[in-house]
């Protein structure tokens, strides 16, 4: 044994075995980051003032979020005690979670999805059931319910799912409910709920609504449409009961005034909000539209970012995003996220991925032969 190597506490093995964070990297002054889905637009002065008189920093924020929660339980026509705000929605997906799934339950998500999912069920102790996605980058919701057994607690449906793009519609959903045992916890994760302009696709607050299902909770975040990702707030939807039963996982008083603050004044400016909102939508669609012109065969895109299923040639890819002074997000060996950020950015997207396209094989899943005919 090494008598210099000093004795560490012991930690369990399924957190020893997570991999350690790291972000994304850090863009260069002048380079585009179109790696963490945020929003391009500044906030809007009003959002900023509120946020300033908030500013008592002497004094704990509200725990209850009481007034945001009347705010929002008034717009979404439910009771305050079926609203719950959490510093962030990552943070409400880990409280559901600890609070509905241990050692020897199961979590079932789609795969590739969310990248937080897998680290959020070890951290809880329970057993990650991953299920692919179709080969058009869906959830295979009839597949998700196949994978439901006596030990199963929490079923994760990520719409738009993150990091692929497109959404389960308000039929599935409503099918996949009928088949999922009633005591088994649904998460539908929104985060991208804003920018959807298909018609047909879930809509948690109408769900909630039309089909009234308590084992349903629907998540929203004022980080991406809303463009609040530094200030960490989000909120659920949900049966009051099972709310509870997160508010006692939570970390007390993680919700800052500030944020609080910041999710008021933003609902206040929803219309202006939602004006830049339809504008990254527009942007976004025009993306898309340029890569399959370009040769790319890509996934549905509804929330504010593109995939590109570059498969092994992803890091590469990356590499000459980067060198162009695009930072993107890359899942090696599967493929490349694309944020819709700055108008100027849109162009020079297109021309890199145009360019890197030409070198995928014939055959590759990422492309199409329209470019060589
Ligand atoms: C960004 C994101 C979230 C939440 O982000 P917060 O900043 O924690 O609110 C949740 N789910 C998905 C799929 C996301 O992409």
């Amino acid at each position: 044994m090494d008598d210099d190597a000093p004795v560490l506490p012991r930690i369990r093995p399924e957190i020893a075995s997570l991999p350690v964070y790291r972000q994304g990297r850090q863009a260069a002054a002048d380079a585009f980051k179109l790696s963490s889905n945020e929003n391009p637009f500044e906030p809007l002065p009003g959002v900023l003032t509120a946020v300033h008189e908030a500013a008592e920093l002497n004094r704990y924020p509200d725990a209850m979020a009481t007034r945001l929660r009347e705010r929002l339980a008034a717009r979404y026509g439910v009771a305050v005690e079926a609203v719950h705000v959490g510093a962030g929605s990552v943070s409400l997906i880990a409280q559901l979670i600890l609070a509905a799934a241990g050692p020897g339950d199961e979590v079932v998500y789609a795969w590739r999805s969310f990248e937080a999912y897998p680290t959020l069920v070890a951290v809880s102790g329970a057993t990650a059931i991953e299920v692919p996605l179709t080969d058009d980058a869906r959830h295979d919701l009839p597949a998700m319910v196949a994978a439901v057994t006596e030990r199963t607690r929490v079923i994760l449906v990520c719409s738009p799912n993150n990091p692929t793009g497109p959404v389960v519609t308000h039929d599935e959903f409503a099918a996949f409910l009928d088949a999922v045992p009633r005591d088994v916890m649904v998460i539908l994760d929104e985060a991208y709920a804003e920018f959807v302009t298909a018609p047909d696709a879930v809509d948690g607050m109408r769900v909630l609504g039309l089909l009234g299902r308590p084992n349903v909770v629907a998540l929203r975040t004022f980080s991406k449409a809303f463009g609040l990702a530094a200030l960490r707030i989000g909120y659920a939807i949900g049966h009051p009961r099972v709310l509870d039963a997160a508010r006692a996982t939570m970390i007390p008083l993680s919700v800052t005034a500030q944020a609080q603050a910041a999710a008021l004044a933003s609902l206040d400016a929803e219309g202006a909000l939602l004006e830049r909102v339809a504008a990254i939508a527009e942007r976004r669609d025009r993306l898309a539209a340029g890569l399959r012109e370009a040769g790319w065969r890509i996934p549905d895109a509804q929330g504010n970012f593109v995939w590109l299923p570059a498969g092994t040639h992803t890091e590469a890819f990356a590499e000459a995003f980067a060198e162009e002074g695009i930072i993107v997000r890359a899942f090696a060996g599967d493929g490349l996220r694309v944020s819709v950020g700055e108008e100027e950015s849109v162009e020079k997207v297109l021309r890199v991925a145009a360019s890197v396209v030409r070198t995928l094989p014939e055959g590759h899943p990422g492309r199409t032969l329209a470019w060589e005919l």
